[in-house]
């Protein structure tokens, strides 16, 4: 017998996904994905954005109230409380995202490190924040991260600049460890990734003792992460730690595409988006296979990855709110997703990147960039607040 009683999931369901939005609300979103759907005004709005703000123009305001508020939190932690209160009514996850890039001094690498302490104190305090996050290059220098996966090996005031970087992942691991909070190693460029592998793995040979509290990062456009993931389980098995996964398709493929080229080596990247998908879908399966051991968060917009994972949960007589499964998605996108899944009563969270509205202007491009339109088509996710607004009018 299933020990699982899931109610059925619809992803189509938009009267679920937008119910925390108010009719106002959803035409002030209407309004923004429409202006977001049009290739030629992103193009220019972004590079106009951005001098403005280098010129000191007064549009701070005017960004801080469309695109910021739609995919951020806010430009601190303390701003962050109403959004993490209101996903938290629909028993949605916030995962605080500092997403200011720095300038890669120690003082920056300090100032980033006690942020994400900020963030861990926080989750330490909140029932509604299961996880923090940070990325290595925000604690190290990735020239030096790059030359150890390389075995190069650093002059003296490299490795000072190495260990002290290690010990700031170390602070953050052990903080994350006494206060039970979750914390997940994100996933970058594969230059230095291997070196990002393995002081992840350090971490939770120190800190999975008793369950997954630091989780690494798989991107499975990359053709080698599924024996990566093997591996990392046998390695887990062997020295009695648990594996946390966050199982993600890959944000830098055209850098990983061109840095393979102009350097000469096989490019890492699947030939095909079927093939990340087929990838991605078997390291679930890889995973849920061995959920005794493995922790695993999917960490994507693809319902199809989402709703296989919700299947192998009940293939594997899993609850939806078993600790070791997560869903997870960006702040602002794939509502259809999040608030279906945690209304279905699966482990539910959301990236919630904050930071001034100057630092994570290259973040808020990125998601206007995605939200183009595609050879003519909508976004998905213009398609969905249209659908919601018809749906709504339908009824009146
Ligand atoms: C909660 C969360 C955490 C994340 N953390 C990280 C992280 O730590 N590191 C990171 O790199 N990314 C991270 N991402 C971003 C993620 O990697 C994807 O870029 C993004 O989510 C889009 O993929 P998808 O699975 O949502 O869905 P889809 O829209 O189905 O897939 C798009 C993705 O497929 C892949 N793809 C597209 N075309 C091709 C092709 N021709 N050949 C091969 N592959 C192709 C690319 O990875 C592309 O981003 C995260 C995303 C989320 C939601």
């Amino acid at each position: 017998m299933l020990a699982t009683h899931a109610p059925a999931l619809s992803f189509n369901d938009t009267a679920v996904a937008f119910a925390s939005k108010s009719d106002a609300e959803l035409r002030q979103m209407y309004a923004l994905f429409a202006a977001m759907n049009n290739n030629t005004l992103v193009k220019a709005g972004g590079g106009m954005m951005k001098t403005a703000l280098k010129w000191g123009l007064p549009v701070k305001f005017l960004i801080k109230k469309t695109i910021f508020e739609q995919f951020c939190g806010g430009e601190n932690i303390q701003e962050c409380l109403p959004v993490i209160e209101e996903l938290g009514r629909y028993n949605i996850g916030t995962i605080l995202d500092y997403s200011v890039e720095g300038e890669g001094s120690d003082k920056s690498f300090d100032h980033t490190r006690d942020e994400i302490l900020a963030t861990i104190d926080m989750a330490h305090r909140s029932t509604h924040i299961p996880f923090s996050v940070f990325k290595v290059t925000g604690l190290a220098d990735s020239a030096i991260l790059e030359k150890v996966q390389a075995k190069q090996t650093l002059n003296q005031a490299e490795q000072a600049s190495y260990e002290r970087s290690r010990a700031r992942i170390d602070a953050i691991c052990a903080r994350a460890h006494q206060y039970g909070v979750r914390v997940f190693v994100d996933a970058e460029e594969s230059w230095f990734q291997e070196t990002i592998d393995m002081l992840a793995y350090e971490m939770m040979a120190k800190y999975n003792q008793e369950s997954a509290i630091v989780w690494n990062t798989y991107q499975l456009y990359r053709h080698d992460r599924l024996e990566a993931i093997e591996q990392a389980c046998e390695t887990a098995k062997r020295d009695g730690y648990y594996l946390g996964g966050k199982l993600v398709r890959g944000a830098y493929m055209e850098k990983e595409s061109r840095t393979a080229a102009q350097r000469g080596y096989q490019n890492p990247i699947n030939p095909t988006k079927e093939a990340t998908d087929q990838l991605y879908n078997e390291s679930l399966r890889f995973c849920m296979a061995h959920v005794d051991r493995i922790s695993i968060c999917a960490g994507t917009h693809n319902e199809a990855s989402s709703l296989l994972l919700t299947k192998l949960m009940q293939e594997h007589n899993l609850r939806p709110q078993d600790t070791r499964v997560w869903f997870a998605q960006l702040y602002g996108m794939s509502d259809n997703l999040s608030y279906n899944l945690a209304n279905a009563g699966y482990n539910t969270a959301k990236y919630v990147p904050y930071g001034p509205v100057e630092a994570v202007m290259p973040y808020l491009l990125r998601r206007a960039d995605e939200n183009t339109a595609i050879a003519g088509q909508s976004s998905r996710e213009f398609s969905l607040i249209q659908r919601e607004i018809a749906r709504r009018k339908s009824k009146k």
